[in-house]
């Protein structure tokens, strides 16, 4: 069994805690009109092929990085679309003792999903759209089944951090905001709610691939916007 890597970040610092070897899984079955990588949807780039256990043993080589709170992030791309291979993968890195972080935005749900949902210690989920209307225009997924998601890991009590990209002009309001507080309020597995502003660097790889950017003539979200609104949502956990 092979998996398909679009690219590796050896000493990531952004999807979890510590030094994270964050692994950019090839394809995926969204096509968010935020998304900055669209090189990971299918077909769309050369990727990398490895076994589990070809990447089990690149990884080891930066296990001394890891300390006590780093480990191993599954990115993409939609990284379930290759569950069976991070199961795999995922036992071996057990066996040393490897933290996990799965970030997903949690369209993809079967047997082997929930086999490296078991292993992993925190999953990140991104939250697109608060609605099934938006979510379904502006990601071609269902804001549904990512609830269904975030159920399973609520009966399984797994450690969460919800993510969401805030984009100006459509979700950078404290009353839009309000919507996705609504939706995530009843789990009690979810740690942290972490906001992502909006930017354009990924705007030069749509040129190159020839796709339509649904964005282009969209500015990056304003970074003081972004820790107000932060600031916002963490209060208004706190208080509840
Ligand atoms: S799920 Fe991620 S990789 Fe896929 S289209 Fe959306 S933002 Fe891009």
């Amino acid at each position: 069994m092979k998996g398909y890597v679009n690219s590796i970040e050896s000493l990531a610092t952004f999807d979890g805690e510590g030094i994270r070897y964050a692994i950019f899984l090839q394809g995926c079955n969204m096509r968010c009109h935020f998304c900055h990588n669209p090189e990971t949807w299918c077909g769309s780039h050369v990727y990398d092929q490895y076994t589990p256990k070809e990447l089990l043993n690149k990884i080891l080589r930066y296990k001394n990085y890891f300390g006590k709170s780093g480990g191993v992030t599954f990115s993409g791309g939609e990284p379930l679309l290759q569950a069976r291979f991070l199961a795999e993968l995922s036992k071996m890195l057990k066996q040393h003792d490897i933290n996990i972080v799965l970030d997903t935005c949690g369209s993809v749900f079967n047997d082997d999903v929930k086999k490296v949902i078991k292993l992993c210690d925190l999953v990140i989920l991104d939250l697109k759209y608060p609605t099934e209307k938006e979510y379904h225009s502006y990601t071609r997924g269902s804001l549904k089944r990512t609830l269904e998601f975030l159920d399973y890991l609520e009966t399984k009590k797994k450690d969460t951090w919800i993510r969401t990209v805030i984009v100006p002009g459509i979700s950078d309001s404290t009353k839009y905001l309000e919507k996705y507080l609504n939706l995530i309020k009843p789990y009690s597995c979810i740690t942290k709610y972490e906001l992502l502003g909006f930017h354009t660097m990924g705007f030069a790889k749509y040129q190159n691939l020839g796709i339509t950017n649904p964005l282009e003539s969209t500015p990056a979200l304003n970074p003081d916007k972004l820790i107000k609104l932060q600031n916002y949502v963490n209060s208004k956990l706190k208080n509840e």
